[in-house]
């Protein structure tokens, strides 16, 4: 078979962890399997690349700088020391000469005061650049033959769109021809997260984007499974965190996923869905520290469990902003100009109610994003557009999710039922497709909202 396998931050943390990337992929190899690799950064390098980004922009001084890349420079140096000790001087220059990069663009940014999109898509992809070189060495000193790579150099071309990138279809035959042609010989290793604008600039995916990059090689090189190794089980009934109880789901089809992913479940990110859904390529979770779990298998063909609801995903801090008397100014298409003014300052629109009694419109956006809806709204009403609009920055957004929930009389008598059993009141509800149900809740509720319903219907016991 021919493997796309993508190791998320938690599976390359430290050197214990990518001792188990190499012995999965030294199993699978013996096995007779052609595999590529697509790695994320190591556990927190990102969130650390953003934060200094912001600081040096914001003043601090070339000490903070140095104290950064020290410790950076530290960690990724003791993890390659211990998994590929033969290979520390060679991959230790290349680990410099990066340091070097990003330590001259900082000193730039801190000079110029001054971080565009462009820049800061690149010093956030270098959390990939310093762990792929490491991850490659680990396969070498294992007897693995192995390169690493950019996403730019793997063939991944994008749209151009900094912190959000969207792979364009050329990619395919460029991945092909660079990293599948590779595969007899050897397993190569793509930097996650990150491909190449037509113009040369380095352009990221949005955070947790690697999951992406694996489902944009996998389907480049014609994988048969692009299998997401992480740190639990599979893709789980709800988040392990909130709920202990929660279960690993055997299967699971591409719409459900996607609606599970878009609200929350981090597990996978949901654009990792599309070039698996394209090619149709079977995606598995699996857990790179138990190994011998099936995991979870995402599928084209859905299975209606006869509960009707699979997973119930949560995303916290969410605000709901309520416009009214859109509909009343008789003006054509002004709901659509609405929503196409609020995409131009970059807020993305979650979900949307309209309610025709009251004309009023309710969406829910992130809390990032309030301050750019407020203000695009204030234009939209000094036009005379709406009459008013209101807000409340202290929501969530429950998600349930099941194949044949819309064909199913009673489900969402049943959903509300527990919510108000549990004294929980619904102030918004939405059905974005025939397999999710979605309602917004006061933030306060969000997890006795989740509890409530996964005991409601017994999710923490095997499907049937
Ligand atoms: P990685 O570093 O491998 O990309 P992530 O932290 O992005 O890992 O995603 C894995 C985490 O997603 C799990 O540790 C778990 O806490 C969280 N998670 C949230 N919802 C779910 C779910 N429904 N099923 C499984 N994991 C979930
Ligand atoms: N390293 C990136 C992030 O933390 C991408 C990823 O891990 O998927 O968001
Ligand atoms: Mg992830």
């Amino acid at each position: 078979m021919r493997l796309i396998m993508k190791f998320g931050g938690t599976s390359v943390g430290d050197e214990k962890c990518i001792a188990n990337v190499v012995k999965i992929i030294k199993e699978s190899r013996n096995a007779g399997n052609e595999i590529a690799v697509v790695v994320s950064a190591m556990t927190r390098v990102t969130d650390q690349l953003i934060a200094i980004a912001e600081e040096v922009i914001n003043g601090k001084q070339k000490v903070v700088l140095d104290a950064f890349i020290t410790s950076i420079r530290n960690r990724h140096m003791r993890v390659l020391e211990a998994v590929a000790p033969d290979y520390v001087d060679e991959i230790g220059e290349y680990l410099d000469s990066r340091l070097n990069k990003l330590s001259n663009i900082l000193i730039a940014i801190h000079n110029l005061r001054e971080l565009t999109p462009r820049s800061k898509d690149y010093i956030i992809s270098f959390g990939e650049r310093l762990s792929a070189p490491i991850i490659s060495a680990a396969f070498r000193q294992a007897g693995i033959p192995s390169s690493y790579m950019s996403g730019g150099d793997a063939g991944i071309l994008t749209d151009g769109v900094h912190n959000g990138a969207t792979a364009l279809p050329e990619s395919y035959a460029r991945i092909q021809a660079r990293v599948g042609a590779l595969l007899t010989e050897q397993v190569p290793v793509v930097m996650g997260y990150m491909g190449c604008a037509a113009d040369g600039a380095v352009t990221t995916f949005g955070r947790s984007g690697s999951d992406y990059s694996g489902a944009i090689v996998g389907a480049g090189i014609g994988a048969d499974e692009i299998l997401i190794w992480t740190d639990v089980d599979g893709v789980m009934t709800t988040d392990p965190r909130i709920i202990p109880q929660a279960r690993v789901i055997n299967t699971i089809s591409f719409l459900e996923m996607m609606e599970m992913s878009y609200f929350g479940a981090k597990v996978i990110h949901p654009r990792a869905l599309i070039p698996a859904m394209q090619k149709n390529i079977p995606v598995r979770v699996k857990n790179t520290f138990n190994p011998n779990h099936p995991g979870t298998a995402i599928i084209r063909e859905s299975h209606v469990d006869k509960r009707v609801v699979k997973a119930i995903s949560l995303i916290q801090n969410s605000c709901l902003i309520k416009i009214s008397g859109a509909i009343m100014t008789g003006k054509p298409g002004i709901v659509g100009e609405i929503f196409a003014m609020l995409a131009e300052a970059g807020v993305n629109v979650m979900l949307i109610s309209q309610g025709s009694s009251e004309m009023t419109i309710s969406m829910i956006i992130s809390r990032e994003q309030l301050e750019a809806a407020l203000t695009t709204l204030a234009k939209v009403k000094q036009i005379g557009d709406i009459r008013e609009f209101d807000f409340d920055r202290n929501v969530s957004v429950a998600s349930v999710v099941g194949a044949g929930m819309a064909g199913t009389c009673g489900t969402l008598g049943k959903i509300f039922h527990s919510l108000g059993a549990a004294g929980i009141n619904v102030m918004m509800l939405s059905q974005r497709s025939e397999v999710n149900v979605s309602f917004v809740i006061k933030q306060e509720d969000g997890i006795k909202a989740i509890r409530a319903i996964h005991e409601e219907y017994h999710l923490e016991e095997e499907e049937v």
